[in-house]
């Protein structure tokens, strides 16, 4: 017989934090987030869980942790979302807006990511670093459980704590998620997608993401948790033990009222060939290209994308960007004709035929993965400038090579 996960009970969905646990000592600051869309229960149940056995057990934390619920409204109703995705709103020029609208003029997730907004700002307020940021998601296909963050050398090492394939570059092609609105900010954001959104296995997965996060995080120390090994194992068993880094190539973007089919049985990470049938988008057939590897197809009506193509990034292109990151080589670009840095040294204004010429994959191992054009140059940004690298220098995870 399958399992099901249990029904999130209504009373659990008229408070935003799901716990809130402050260790006898000072330590990290650890905020953890599910359900940011309301089809997806299985981050707060897991959380929920999680949070009973904190308590029960009382294991010596050091710093605090927080659980917070997202798309309240959603997950009552257990949609993505009703007026906007919640997970598309956070963007700078957003945020200003949805902040100076009278609270009877905002739409549900308006109203919603105000409230989430003005936590965060006083957890940051009131809390010590290093902050952790979780998100935890689940897919609409079959999946093996695994991580998405913005490419940032601080994201990338600490994902390498748990045995789950790493997908890199997300930022290039969705707008305003949350997590990437933190990362802007210099924190440290991992998203993790634990299965597919009803299964069971999207509840225990996200279960043993949380303890291997607080064990790695500096929490609570590995010692005091005996079932550490068994989570671990447990997401290894999960994934195969894929836990190579991939990155995104492109993605079929859907728009308003477009009519898209996926065709059944396809999983992220698995292996396609040329030619092969993928979906029906507003009556023409969808084949692939090329031999490629799918990533994340549609299996529900709300969405934006239809499926990504992905492609695993070798580990020597990992340590070659790791070691030009270090040392700032991204300088080397600003010698070039047609490449000058933006006012704030944050970006680099780079002419289109330039950009040509370096093409992609170069910026991207300096971690240029976010381009926008403004006339014949684009303004290329990365993560690494703004990351708050001093914050986590000091833990195990950062120094490990
Ligand atoms: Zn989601």
């Amino acid at each position: 017989m399958i399992q099901t996960q249990p029904i999130i009970s209504e009373k659990s969905l008229s408070t935003r934090l799901i716990g809130e646990i402050s260790g006898q000592e000072k330590g990290p600051t650890f905020i953890l987030f599910g359900g940011i869309h309301g089809n997806e229960p299985a981050g707060i149940l897991a959380l929920e869980r999680v949070f009973d056995d904190l308590k029960k057990y009382s294991l010596p934390i050091k710093g605090k942790i927080y659980g917070i619920r997202g798309n309240l409204k959603g997950l009552s109703a257990r949609k993505r979302f009703l007026d906007h995705d919640l997970n598309r709103l956070w963007t700078n020029s957003n945020i200003p807006i949805i902040r100076n609208k009278a609270p009877e003029e905002r739409s549900v997730e308006e109203a919603e990511l105000m409230e989430i907004y003005a936590l965060l700002k006083e957890i940051l307020d009131t809390n010590t670093a290093p902050f952790y940021f979780i998100d935890i998601h689940t897919t609409s296909s079959r999946t093996v459980p695994f991580i998405t963050i913005n490419d940032a050398l601080i994201n990338r090492r600490f994902s390498r704590c748990f045995p789950l394939p790493v997908v890199l570059g997300i930022e290039e092609y969705l707008h305003g998620p949350l997590l990437s609105y933190i990362n802007e900010r210099g924190y440290l954001a991992v998203g993790i997608e634990s299965g597919q959104h009803d299964a069971v296995e999207a509840v225990d997965n996200a279960i043993s993401f949380i303890w291997i996060a607080l064990v790695s995080a500096e929490l609570i120390p590995a010692s005091e948790l005996p079932e550490l090994k068994v989570h671990y194992h447990k997401l290894k068993n999960a994934t195969y033990g894929n836990r190579s880094f991939y990155e995104i190539l492109s993605r079929r973007e859907l728009f308003p009222g477009d009519q898209f089919k996926m065709e059944e049985g396809f999983q992220s990470f698995e292996k396609i060939p040329e030619g092969i049938l993928l979906a029906e988008h507003n009556g023409e057939e969808i084949l692939a290209p090329k031999d490629s590897i799918i990533f994340m197809p549609l299996y529900q009506v709300l969405g934006k994308e239809g499926f990504f193509f992905i492609r695993k990034i070798p580990i020597w292109a990992l340590r070659v960007s790791e070691v030009l990151r270090k040392f700032k080589w991204d300088n080397f670009f600003s010698l070039f004709p047609g490449v000058s840095w933006t006012a704030n040294k944050e970006s680099l204004k780079v002419n289109i035929k330039i950009a040509k010429f370096f093409r992609k994959p170069i910026f991207h191992l300096f971690g240029y993965r976010r381009g926008v054009l403004e006339g014949n140059k684009v303004v290329m940004s990365n993560r690494e400038s703004k990351s708050k690298k001093d914050m986590y220098k000091h833990t195990a995870w950062f120094r490990r090579k």
